[in-house]
């Protein structure tokens, strides 16, 4: 099966956002920055070449006669855009919710009353920051399937410390995470699951308290990722994806180049599935996000995020992230992109 054409461009993007660019930051090949002429530190670089991201066709690859295919016919799993977008609303709607605040504390009682029922466990500890010590607490949703081995879906829920007094709300940053995680356990409860457990995990502290670096972000995933090293957890783990910054109404899904390719490349033939991969891997770059301490232990990850927000990324970490820049689309892309993803995961 082919996942990818050889025509398809990915372009390497040079993004950040002015105010606090340092959360997500995108490493660039000598050779962009070379052609990044002006002065200016924020910039789309041009086209580049595919051949980091596309598969030229091996000639002994050569395609099974018609009648030994069996083509999947399954039908695309739907979510309900709709609705996920009313949790984004709802989620929004608290105001910020930086690690601490009575906000925070409000979406952690709202998460866990949609989970009633569920099998639910806390990865709760204190964080010793350079702005003092916070309570952080991931939450973490368990949908037990037929086959050994964990899916594991993260998206954070916490929204950023430091713009905490500009009315910074996060809806797409923190807010289209959270609900999109709400939307998916509609789809995973109820009967055991006919294929992998799947693990959805609210992760907190996800943002840096003063200035991104390895010791100033993803509080709450360096903590699990070490305590799942230390139980065994994470040799169990089949695939990780994080969602993040999803909800954007101009989506743009880049390819990460610190997530495991053979992964991006199942998202993509997902995508392809839905007619949605105009959405996805137009451009790449290293993002840095709660994939990373998962990554750094030789987990297969993927951060499906959309750095990208608004032109030259201006919403991102601004309080101009509000929910009029985002789209039930987008979120039914994302949504759809990743249930396919692990039904695909679960037939591999
Ligand atoms: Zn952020």
């Amino acid at each position: 099966m082919k996942q990818r054409t050889a025509t398809t461009g990915v372009r390497q993007a040079f993004l950040c956002a002015p105010l606090c660019p340092l959360w997500l930051r995108i490493s660039l090949a000598l050779s962009l920055l070379l052609a990044v002429s002006s002065s200016v530190a924020c910039g789309k670089a041009d086209h580049s070449n595919a051949s980091a991201a596309t598969k030229p066709e091996s000639p002994a690859a050569a395609p099974a006669p018609p009648e030994a295919v069996r083509p999947d016919t399954a039908p695309l799993p739907q979510i309900d855009a709709k609705r996920a977008f009313q949790y984004t609303r709802e989620v929004t709607a608290f105001g910020p919710r930086y690690m601490g605040n009575e906000n925070h504390k409000k979406l952690e009682r709202y998460i866990l009353d949609h989970l009633k029922g569920d099998q639910v466990e806390d990865d709760s500890f204190i964080a010793d920051t350079v702005e003092g010590k916070f309570p952080v607490r991931n939450i973490i949703a368990k949908y037990p399937g037929t086959k050994d081995g964990i899916i594991v879906i993260v998206g954070h829920y916490d929204t950023n410390y430091p713009l905490r007094d500009t009315g910074f709300v996060g809806a797409n940053d923190g807010g289209s995470s959270t609900a999109i995680l709400l939307e998916y356990a509609h789809h995973l409860r109820g009967n055991k699951r006919d294929g992998y457990s799947v693990w959805l995990v609210w992760s907190d502290g996800e943002e840096a308290v003063r200035q991104w670096s390895a010791t100033d972000s993803l509080y709450g995933t360096r903590h699990l990722a070490e305590k799942w090293d230390k139980d065994g957890t994470l040799k169990k783990i089949k695939a990780l994806m994080v969602m993040d910054m999803i909800g954007d109404a101009d989506l743009d899904v880049q390819r990460d180049t610190n997530s495991t390719p053979w992964l991006l490349d199942l998202i993509y033939a997902a995508a392809q599935r839905g007619g949605y991969q105009s959405h996805f891997y137009a451009f790449q770059g290293a993002m840095e996000d709660d994939h990373l301490p998962f990554v750094k232990r030789g987990v297969p990850c993927a951060d499906i995020i959309d750095i990208d927000y608004g032109y030259n990324d201006v919403f991102h970490h601004t309080p101009q992230d509000t929910i009029d820049k985002l789209s039930p689309k987008s979120l039914e892309i994302v949504g759809n992109t990743t249930l396919e993803t692990i039904r695909l995961l679960d037939h591999r």
